[in-house]
């Protein structure tokens, strides 16, 4: 899918922008302060396949803390910061890689020209985040309510203050809990910034909820050519939120070695027990990096037609069914061990090509 061509920023060993790839973010739920936790969960996360995770920034412990943290981990972290350009100061120093931080909100310009002083010196991008739910009143005042074009003018307004001070290793996002505004917001977006955007619907609820709207709002802005990392926003473990993104990118076809599960939706054909197989097998391909493709069906009427198309599958039959590889039938399996044999013929195909 082609991608619309903007600056590229460095974080870490990543690139966000340019012609990179989308890179997959999280943020993560524990108290920064407890760095035994944080660390924990960031390696869950870089497990799933995050690839930056954000850190809540909420006073000098936290941000001290991301010292310890960045000995303990290996992918980038971003800082997330509101109000407090000291807090901005002591993260530098702590090793961050990516503020999170508005500029307009950080009281007079001499906290900023710190901030952006500190960020130049180690080349720390800055992401100026706008939330259509805390547009600045003046702009709120002339339109009325929160809108696309509102939030678009909040952020040119910190691009300004950042522009003015020569600092252009800028990340911009624009999120709405409001499904058809973040859309809109990020397509004006794209035409007004050449800078590098992060996308995603924010505050878009629990796992069902929040999955649908991600899907529908995230992969209708990357459909576009838009968009350059994404963080899936759910109520629920982050970790979730990688599977989620990762399914996102792999159905675009800008994800690599991430494996697809097709699985029929069973009906009154079906002979033997395969949701149980099914959400197995899905647990399983979650800690899975390859580009692999595994089919589970119910029966012998589409069973045989999707399967030849998938790397390993299964066609159920009468309490059992046939395992096929490549297209090609290799036995006839029981019930009781079509997840086990499954998952011995994908680790046997994924070690094959050295990529798990
Ligand atoms: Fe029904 Fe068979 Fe289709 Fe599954 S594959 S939905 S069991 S007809």
């Amino acid at each position: 899918m082609l991608r619309n061509k903007t600056r590229s920023v460095r974080v870490g060993n990543l690139t966000i922008g340019g012609n990179d790839h989308v890179v997959i973010q999280s943020m993560c739920n524990t108290k920064t302060k407890n760095v035994k936790a944080t660390v924990e969960q960031i390696k869950r996360l870089e497990d799933a396949g995050c690839e930056l995770v954000r850190l809540a920034v909420f006073d000098q412990t936290d941000a001290k803390a991301i010292k310890d943290i960045k000995e303990q981990v290996s992918i980038p972290l971003v800082a997330d910061i509101h109000f407090d350009y000291r807090l901005a100061l002591t993260a530098i120093e702590s090793g961050i890689d990516k503020i999170r931080i508005n500029p307009g909100n950080i009281g007079n310009i001499d906290h900023t020209r710190a901030v952006v002083e500190a960020c130049k010196k180690k080349h720390i991008p800055i992401r100026i985040g706008v939330n259509s739910g805390s547009i600045e009143k003046d702009i709120l005042k002339k339109y009325g309510k929160p809108t696309a074009e509102g939030m678009i003018v909040s952020a040119m307004k910190h691009v300004q203050i950042l522009e003015d001070l020569d600092f252009h290793d800028i990340v911009i996002s624009l999120k709405s809990s409001n499904t058809l505004m973040t859309i809109q917001a990020y397509e004006l977006a794209a035409k007004t910034f050449d800078y590098p955007l992060h996308v995603g619907v924010t505050e878009a609820g629990t796992a069902l909820g929040g999955t649908i709207k991600s899907a529908f709002g995230i992969g209708n802005i990357l459909y576009q050519g838009i968009g350059n990392t994404i963080r899936v926003s759910l109520s629920d473990d982050p970790v979730e939120e990688i599977k989620v993104a990762k399914t996102l990118l792999k159905e675009l076809g800008l994800a690599k070695n991430v494996p697809t599960l097709v699985s029929c939706p069973t009906c009154g054909r079906i002979q033997y027990d395969m949701i149980p197989i099914t959400r197995e097998i899905e647990s399983f391909l979650n800690d899975i990096h390859a580009d692999i493709t595994v089919a589970i069906m119910g029966c012998a009427v589409n069973g045989p037609g999707e399967a030849k198309n998938a790397d390993i599958a299964i066609a159920g039959g009468v309490g059992e069914g046939l395992l096929i590889k490549k297209g090609e039938i290799i036995r006839k399996v029981k019930q009781e061990d079509m997840a086990e044999e499954l998952k011995k013929e994908i680790l046997a195909m994924v070690r094959g090509c050295n990529e798990i």
